[in-house]
């Protein structure tokens, strides 16, 4: 089989390998569609620890092509979507139920090969059905949606609620959408791009700001705003300083923030804790996507969340590398590795 091999930090490579054989408890799965993230481009670029050689791709969804000795509840032919996060399921951070702050956590596409190859191999208990007749690109999308539904459970949406997103790359597409099924009745998205600005309004935001041409604090909760005195609820999605400085600033007194956008390490923000404290912000961290991997998968298999309009691009394997290797290309939201096209 083919696979896209991370040899060392700026070196990948696609290779032929032996294709792989499910332990026991694993399944083999024949990849249909595995999407392109940032963290693999932090990868290529040793920006996030991850021991090469290593297939990277943890975003990917295929069908079920052999079943380990002792799985049971998937059938060869079946689909499934990949959680690629693995909890040990020892450590106290699991006992406790926080899987996500796991003390061994491994990821499949960062610690053990992943889903920018024909085949991955996963264990079981990660893996997800979709259903036979869903758009075989669509389960690629389970895995950030699953991230993104952690964000909106920890922010405790209730319907009429007012909400912010910062940032409008997938995260806060999908955020923006996972915001109105929550019944929020004003969802604003703050993003640079005009083209994401005009597809978060297809996606149900109720309005959108542009951060380089106005003020965003004054032009969403000054006095004469869009929700004059601040929102219920921020979903921080871009993962920079002034998003995160802008968060704090536009919650309502009693609001929460959520930062669920990654800045680099040893970057600090700047807050007035007596503004957090006079006006008793919640403000949370959102970690990858404890428990919420099904329900993002149920939410796409029902059709709830709109994802070709997300799709930039498809790309073969061969083309893959080019595309971790370089830069995001401006406008476009998500690209797809589709390994059936090479
Ligand atoms: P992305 O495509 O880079 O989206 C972030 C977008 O934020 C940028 O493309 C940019 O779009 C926008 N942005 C940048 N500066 C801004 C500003 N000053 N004001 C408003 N918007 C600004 O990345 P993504 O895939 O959507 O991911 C978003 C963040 O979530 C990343 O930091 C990622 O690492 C993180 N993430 C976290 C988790 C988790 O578990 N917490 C999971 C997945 C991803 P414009 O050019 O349009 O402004
Ligand atoms: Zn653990």
């Amino acid at each position: 089989m083919k696979a896209l091999r991370l040899e060392a930090v700026g070196v990948i490579a696609l290779r032929e390998m032996a294709k792989p054989s499910p332990g026991p408890d694993e399944l083999l799965v024949r990849v249909e569609a595995c999407g392109v993230c940032g963290t693999d481009r932090h990868l290529f670029h040793g920006e996030f620890p991850c021991r090469p050689p290593v297939t990277p791709g943890h975003e990917f969804s295929g069908i079920v092509e052999a079943i380990g000795s002792s799985v049971s509840g998937f059938s060869v032919g079946d689909r499934v979507t990949g959680d690629p996060n693995i909890a040990c399921g020892r450590c106290s951070h699991c006992h406790a139920g926080r899987v996500n702050l796991c003390r061994n956590l491994s990821a499949i596409g960062i610690h053990r090969d992943g889903g920018f190859a024909d085949y991955v191999v996963m264990p079981q208990k990660q893996a997800f059905l979709l259903p036979a007749g869903l758009n075989p690109m669509h389960g690629a999308f389970c895995e950030p949606l699953a991230c993104c539904l952690h964000g909106v459970d920890l922010a405790e949406i209730r319907p009429g609620a007012s909400v912010v997103v910062l940032g409008g790359g997938v995260i806060g597409l999908l955020t923006v959408q996972l915001a109105r099924l929550a019944g929020a009745a004003t969802v604003i998205l703050s993003t640079r791009q005009a083209s994401r600005r005009a597809l978060a309004e297809e996606l149900g935001a109720t309005a959108t700001v542009d951060p380089s041409a106005i003020d965003v604090i004054d032009t969403i909760s000054g006095p004469a705003g869009l929700v004059p005195g601040g929102v219920d609820v921020v979903l921080e999605c871009a993962g920079v300083r002034e998003t995160v400085e802008q968060s704090m600033r536009l919650a309502r007194p009693g609001g929460t923030v959520i930062i669920i956008g990654v800045t680099p390490q040893g970057m600090l923000a700047a807050f007035e804790p007596f503004d957090l404290l006079f006006r008793e912000l919640r403000v949370l961290g959102s970690f990858l996507n404890p428990y919420t991997h099904r329900r993002a998968a149920e939410l796409i298999a029902a059709g709830a969340i709109e994802i070709d309009k997300l799709i930039s691009r498809q790309v073969s394997l061969d083309e893959a590398a080019a595309v971790i290797a370089g830069p995001p290309v401006p406008g476009e939201v998500k690209v797809l590795v589709v390994p059936q096209r090479g």
